[in-house]
């Protein structure tokens, strides 16, 4: 409402020396600030509301690419980002984006509507006024400039030191059952809580530089505003202006000084807005993301394997955790990777799988380059069960058909039955119905996996990965899954990491990696069931 001032100075003039008509034009100058500030409710609401909509659906569509984006990125990106860094960027750094353009809009529109209806009213009516602009910008311009290096520093250091928290904080989180069944809560709070004193430290660092810049704008405005107070009463003392106009003067100065200490005290979030852009940046630009889209399609995959001279190293790792491999593998075949820990076996699922790609060396499924293929319709075609096992939040049913177009009941519980966990799935409260996850039934690491091997089957995939996929099973129940699996694995290619004699008694090959590299690939004489 910058034109309060205007009229109320007229009023004020009213009451001075107002002349006949001073009732008519009272009532109408009340008539029109009581109707401007009625316009006011729908005005403001209507324009936050549009506001609203715009910033809202900034964040919307943000939060939906770096969904998407993070289901794009190879595992290689997933490997080295921290789930927790990565999900302070989701949030926090979203959040504070998201406020931003209320800042911009908000203060910024305020600022320019009311500078330009107060420049207007005293270009009119004292121009000599202005002159509190030429001194009160060029201030406002060497504040800010002086501030905006330390500022910046400030919030890129409190951003990092929030991820980093963020970061270890996850990983306290996960390690819980360890720390606790090995008495090391103490230890784990010894590592965390340096983070949490840096959050601290630039938490605060941030606050006072914050605070100093805030106080430093608003008094020295408000030290100009008293300055050009006193010099408008002189005049009046002097005969050049009204009352009316000093009170005019005093309100403008008012706004004026009070709108520029609120725009430039929007800096900080503006450069807390850039910081958190940069850092989703990270995500939304990051290189490694896995081209699919335009590639040719796989149609259905028959599972013949040919890998030619392959090698592979992780990013910034000096060891070749894949090295020099040949392998053929025919439709249909059970072939199982044995050898130490960091041989190279899980590198090798993930190569077949083309979720890592060769460094150099070549990966043809079925014939084709894995490079020049959209290798999300060959996963679709893959069941793959691995020892971490991963439930969501949702019934039975939606955990073993995950994905899977609709599947009837008795097709989920065939598969149950294969895979052992039928049994236990009739006992639970609901049935398939129950719920699984945060808040409903917890299932034992056993119980998990059968699920999880029922996920495979249902797919009914030509390909099927099996990677230490009966480690948490008991002996007994193993034995029973065992046999399941080798019925499942007929007529499918699979390829299988386990410890278990019994997996992989039942391979047509078993390939023997050492330091990534073949040392002995032979066939399987003892094969049960083939
Ligand atoms: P295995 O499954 O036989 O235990 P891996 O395939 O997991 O072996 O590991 C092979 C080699 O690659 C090891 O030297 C391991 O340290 C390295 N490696 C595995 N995963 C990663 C990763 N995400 N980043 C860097 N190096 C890795």
């Amino acid at each position: 409402m910058p034109l309060m001032p205007v009229i109320t100075a007229w009023m004020i003039d009213l009451a001075i020396d107002g002349g006949p008509e001073r009732m008519m034009w009272l009532s109408i100058y009340a008539g029109i600030l009581v109707g401007l500030w009625a316009l006011n409710i729908p005005a403001h609401t209507l324009y936050f509301s549009q506001l609203s909509h715009i910033t809202r659906s900034i964040g919307r569509d943000l939060r939906v690419r770096i969904c998407r984006q993070l289901q794009t990125l190879s595992l290689l990106f997933h490997y080295r980002t921290s789930v927790g860094k990565l999900h302070s960027k989701a949030i926090r750094d979203l959040e504070i984006i998201e406020q931003a353009p209320f800042l911009i809009f908000d203060v910024m529109l305020n600022f320019m509507i009311s500078v330009t209806i107060a420049f207007i009213a005293i270009w009119l009516t004292a121009p000599a006024a202005l002159l509190f602009f030429l001194i009160a910008v060029p201030i406002s311009a060497v504040i800010r400039f002086g501030f905006y290096r330390i500022l910046n520093k400030r919030v890129e250091q409190l951003r990092s030191s929030i991820e980093t928290m963020s970061g270890s904080l996850n990983e306290m989180l996960k390690m819980i059952p360890v720390t606790r069944s090995h008495g090391l809560e103490q230890d784990a709070i010894d590592r965390i809580e340096p983070q949490i004193e840096h959050v601290y430290t630039y938490g605060r660092r941030f606050d006072v530089t914050r605070a100093l810049f805030g106080s430093s704008t608003f008094a020295t405005m408000n030290i100009l505003q008293v300055l050009f107070l006193a010099g408008s009463i002189y005049a009046c003392f002097n005969g050049y202006i009204t009352v009316g106009a000093v009170v005019m003067f005093n309100s403008f100065f008012l706004i004026l000084s009070a709108q520029l200490a609120s725009a430039m005290n929007t800096l900080p979030q503006i450069i807390q807005a850039r910081e958190s852009l940069h850092s989703i940046s990270e995500i939304l630009a990051a290189p490694e993301t896995e081209q699919n889209s335009g590639k040719n399609p796989f149609g259905p995959v028959k599972g013949a394997f040919e890998l030619k001279d392959v090698t592979f190293r992780y990013p910034g790792t000096d060891v070749e955790a894949l090295s020099g491999i040949s392998l053929s593998v025919d439709p249909g075949e059970a072939i199982a990777f044995v050898g130490d820990s960091g041989a190279g076996k899980s590198t090798m699922l993930s190569l077949l799988l083309g979720l890592i790609l060769p460094d150099s060396g070549r990966v043809l499924i079925d014939g084709y380059d894995i490079r020049e293929m959209d290798l999300r319709t060959f996963r679709k075609q893959v069941g793959v069960v691995s020892q971490d096992v991963l439930m969501f939040s949702g019934s039975v049913y939606d955990n073993v058909v995950f994905g899977s177009a609709e599947v009837d009941e008795q097709a989920v519980w065939q598969a149950l039955e294969q895979a052992g966990a039928a049994q236990f799935v009739s006992q639970l409260p609901d049935g398939l119905n129950t719920q699984l996850g945060d808040q409903g039934v917890r299932l034992s690491g056993g119980q998990q996996q059968r699920l999880s091997i029922a996920r495979a089957i249902i797919r009914d995939p030509q390909v099927l990965i099996l990677d230490e996929a009966t480690s948490a099973l008991d002996q007994e129940t193993e034995a029973y899954v065992q046999e399941s699996l080798n019925q499942i694995m007929q007529n499918r290619t699979t390829f299988i990491v386990s410890h278990r004699p019994s997996a992989i008694q039942n391979a047509d090959r078993v390939i023997h990696l050492e330091s990534g590299r073949i040392t002995d690939a032979k066939e399987n004489h003892c094969v049960l069931g083939h």
